[in-house]
């Protein structure tokens, strides 16, 4: 989970004028305009799980809507998850953190622990020296839940999930690795690779972002790069 700007677009603007039409209907806020705007916005990525090649996209509630209809309807409260996340947070994850107002990834670690041949386990806690707060214990739990299940169905499908982020984190390293090895033009061509990889429309940024954050040694060129331009 990273910080995702809700930018003003033509078409966040039309998805904004479609939920005003159905408010005052008391029509389905889940219109074409408002998942196509929610594609643009979230970059085609769920915002919990990171995850972008997806069967089952659902328009999530961050504050859940219950019977207040001006949450239902609230375009800054409606969010791209997957049928998966989705599902999990429901409304007993409430409230968690807002990743289009706060860098997640500054307040929260995204870790891969354990080594290869073992269990891997995803591990999310409170950054030292952020104070504590409702919602990112709440976040970190959410996550954990997320990346390694509680049913036996959200457990085969956080074993999917933490296969797909074994992958893409594996592919960044050997980037990385790529990176210290080149000289010259490729060694830029490679800087700027790595750079696109760590910014908010990659899949499982905020993992990325840590193994950076934890490798100043060999990782010093990129720290913080997704927080200049
Ligand atoms: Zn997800």
């Amino acid at each position: 989970m990273v910080k995702i700007e809700r930018r003003d677009t033509e078409k966040t603007r039309k998805a904004i004028q479609s939920l005003e039409k159905a408010k005052q209907k008391s029509g389905k806020y889940n219109t074409p305009e408002v998942f196509e705007a929610l594609q643009e916005t979230f970059h085609g990525k769920c915002y919990i799980c990171e995850k972008k090649n997806v069967t089952s996209w659902e328009i999530e509630h961050l504050k859940p809507q219950g019977k207040d209809v001006s949450l239902k309807y609230d375009w800054h409260n409606l969010f791209l998850a997957c049928a998966h996340c989705n599902h999990i947070k429901g409304s007993k994850y409430t409230p968690i953190l807002d990743c289009t107002k706060i860098d997640v990834d500054d307040v929260i670690s995204f870790r891969k622990l354990g080594y290869f041949g073992t269990e891997e386990l995803l591990d999310f806690k409170r950054v030292d020296g952020v104070a504590d707060s409702q919602e990112i214990a709440l976040t970190c739990e959410l996550l954990q839940r997320v990346y390694s299940g509680k049913t036996t169905r959200e457990k085969f499908e956080a074993k999917v999930l933490r296969n797909d982020v074994m992958i893409e984190l594996s592919k960044f390293k050997n980037y990385i690795r790529e990176y210290l090895r080149l000289t010259g033009e490729n060694r830029r061509d490679a800087f700027e690779l790595i750079c696109r990889e760590l910014k908010s429309n990659s899949l499982f940024t905020a993992f990325k972002r840590w193994i950076v954050r934890d490798n100043p040694d060999w990782c010093r060129d990129f720290m913080d790069c997704w927080k200049k331009n």
